[in-house]
């Protein structure tokens, strides 16, 4: 009988890194309809740069542990990323990779590839194999290998070995691995065995189309390889080592793929794991959190023994350097990044608020790569003479605005774009004081936009034309064309970096003097669907209150839905730790809610659960 041993892990409780490798891969033409060329591009074997979406004569600059370039080979990626970490296996520790990103980007050509390009899991079986046939017979281990294959789809465990299973269930043993009774488990013995098991059930995996990708997929597949050795002798001591390979579905912001109804709940729950895994990810690389929430997820949950600890972690993320995945390389590279900083800085005021001309970056930029490039220099001048035209909206924005908070502003986003994982703290605070300043600005302009208008009333000047608030958004869409500048409803890539909506100020109007009956209230604000006569009843319990007061109490809502934490979410009338998670998910994805009735889009959120979670909340506000 063989004894299970514990294997040591060095005696360090230090918990691992994960270590993060970006990969771009080719500029496909056909991927870029309107031939706009990369907006991303390597630097060196570990720092690339992206376009900033703030303004595009600027580049935001990445580094991470490794970065394969569009030249880097199915090979040159293997040896280099997953091939050290697989002698661990056979000495009964655990290691994962993991490929991240968006649809298209590359994740299955990375993990799977073809028969003529394969990819990190064919290398990697083949290697287990090689390694286990390397060892000395004097060594005096027996090795047995054997493979599970399941998917986790819609936050359910399916076994991709046995179509007949359900939904399995994860568990911990005394020992801290993690273990899924009922999963197929099946002994290989060459590759070729593993192929036989493997091809068939890949063809299992749950996929549908999206816009983006018709074979994209939105589960994760994970591939256990498990090698077991024993000890030929007494006491037979025994010890596993499993080898998590992870093609995790597409990172993608599920607003642009079309993705509706049934699927855009199934986004909901695929985007609960990675959004855990996001969390996971930095707790490890960041080393500050206490607890890692590797029980907030199924995947997370599947991974706890395989991912930081004393498991051997990579992660994969594939990006794509077309225009049309700007936005979901730029999430999933803020995902990934270990530092980040802008370069080139011909502005410093305009990279904030302002809807930014569009550079597309010419060639002699890309091979320049320099700041001060001609072609660059006589746009910075251009921009810098429509500024003093004052037609460009930054000159209303800043004659608008207090400059000293802005400046803060501006100074705080650098600070955030560049800081290290140490420095969260400090920088959170930061925020903090910043929104509060923000928002007693707000406050002013508030009052004295009221004024301004009731000076207007008794001048009985009659104006058709609508107020535009000070502080309309602060992000700035990145617009590629010259032409699309005056026309931004045609932004192709509108791109709300989660930081930047953070500083969005919070609407809170202490003293409002313009007092209007519900009657009065703009259509748009209007909560529910004109659908009969219940939703009429069901909102009568607003008119008893002044708009002003009501509006106060909305916006103090959504604050708390845009900046709250977990635990002032649950604060909330009929939010539980469930919905909670939900809100915190979409928010990572999404950005923020723009208005309260963005929150139906949150899985579980129907119009009529949002109907009573607003009649809820304002009462409770009002303290009735
Ligand atoms: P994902 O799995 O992330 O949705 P895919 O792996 O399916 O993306 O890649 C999308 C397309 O790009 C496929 O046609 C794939 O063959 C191709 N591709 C991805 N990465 C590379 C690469 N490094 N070299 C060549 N082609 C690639
Ligand atoms: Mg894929």
């Amino acid at each position: 009988m063989a004894q299970r041993v514990a294997v040591p892990d060095g005696g360090s409780k230090k918990t691992s890194r994960v270590r993060v490798a970006v990969r771009l891969r080719p500029y496909m033409d056909k991927q870029d309809e309107k031939g706009e060329g990369p907006c991303v591009r390597g630097l060196d074997s570990k720092n690339l740069e992206i376009i900033n979406w703030r303004n595009a004569t600027e580049t935001v600059k990445y580094h991470f542990d490794v970065f394969h370039g569009e030249q880097t080979t199915q090979k040159e990626v293997f040896l280099s990323s997953v091939k050290p970490i697989l002698p661990h296996i056979l000495n009964g520790q655990n290691a994962s990779v993991f490929a991240y990103g968006p649809t298209g980007a590359g994740k299955t050509h990375t993990m799977l590839g073809s028969s003529e390009q394969p990819g990190v899991i064919p290398r990697a079986v083949r290697e287990v194999f090689n390694l286990v046939k390397a060892k000395d017979e004097d060594e005096g281990w027996d090795y047995s290998i054997g493979m599970s294959y399941l998917e986790i789809y819609n936050e359910k465990v399916l076994d991709l070995l046995s179509l007949s299973s359900q939904d399995l269930p994860i568990r911990e043993d005394k020992d801290k691995n993690i273990l899924i009774p009922g999963l197929t488990h099946t002994t290989i013995s060459s590759f070729s065995d593993f192929d036989k098991h493997f091809v068939p059930a890949s063809l299992n995996r749950t996929t549908a189309s999206t816009k983006l990708n018709q074979r994209s997929s939105r589960s994760h597949a994970i591939l256990l390889i498990k090698v077991v050795r024993t000890q030929r002798a007494l006491p037979h001591r025994q010890q596993t080592g499993k080898l998590y390979l992870v093609d995790l579905a597409g990172s993608e912001d599920n607003r642009r793929t079309g993705n509706q109804g049934i699927r855009l709940k199934e986004s909901g729950a695929i985007n609960l794991s990675l959004f855990t895994l996001s969390k996971v990810v930095d707790s490890l690389n960041s080393g500050t959190a206490v607890r890692v929430p590797y029980r907030d997820s199924k995947l997370t949950r599947l991974l706890q023994d395989s991912l930081g600890g004393s498991a051997h972690s990579v992660m994969i993320t594939n990006i794509a350097p077309e225009y049309k995945y700007y936005f979901d390389t730029f999430s999933a590279l803020n995902f990934a990044a270990k530092s980040k900083l802008i370069v080139n800085k011909p502005f410093t005021r305009e990279t904030v608020a302002v809807p930014v001309l569009p550079v597309k970056r010419s060639r002699e930029d890309h091979e320049a790569g320099g700041s001060g490039t001609e072609p660059q220099k006589k746009r910075q001048k251009e921009e810098k003479k429509t500024e003093q035209d004052g037609s460009s909206p930054s000159a209303h924005f800043h004659s608008l605005s207090e400059p000293s908070v802005m400046d803060r502003l501006i100074a705080l986003e650098k600070l955030m774009m560049s800081c290290q994982d140490k420095d969260r703290t400090s920088m959170l605070k930061d925020v903090a004081q910043s929104r509060k300043e923000i928002q007693e600005l707000k406050e002013k302009q508030r009052e004295f936009e009221s004024k301004a208008l009731l000076f207007s009333r008794l001048a009985g000047e009659k104006s058709s034309t609508k107020q535009e608030p000070v502080f309309k958004n602060n992000t700035a869409p990145l617009q590629r064309k010259q032409s699309n500048a005056t026309k931004p409803n045609k932004q192709q890539a509108v791109v709300q970096p989660l930081q930047v909506s953070q500083l969005q100020p919070l609407a809170v109007g202490k003293k409002q003097s313009v007092c209007v009956k519900k009657k009065e209230r703009k259509l748009s604000d209007q909560v529910e669907p004109p659908d009969g006569k219940e939703n009429i009843m069901e909102n009568d319990w607003e008119y008893q209150f002044e708009t002003s007061v009501l509006e106060q109490s909305r916006q103090k809502i959504l604050q708390v839905l845009n900046s709250g934490s977990l635990k002032e979410l649950k604060g909330l009338q009929q939010i539980g730790d469930k919905k909670a998670k939900l809100i915190l998910g979409w928010r990572e994805i999404h950005g923020h809610f723009t208005k309260l009735e963005d929150l139906v889009k949150v899985e579980g959120m129907t119009e009529k659960r949002f109907s009573s979670f607003m009649k809820a909340n304002i009462l409770s506000a009002m303290g009735k």
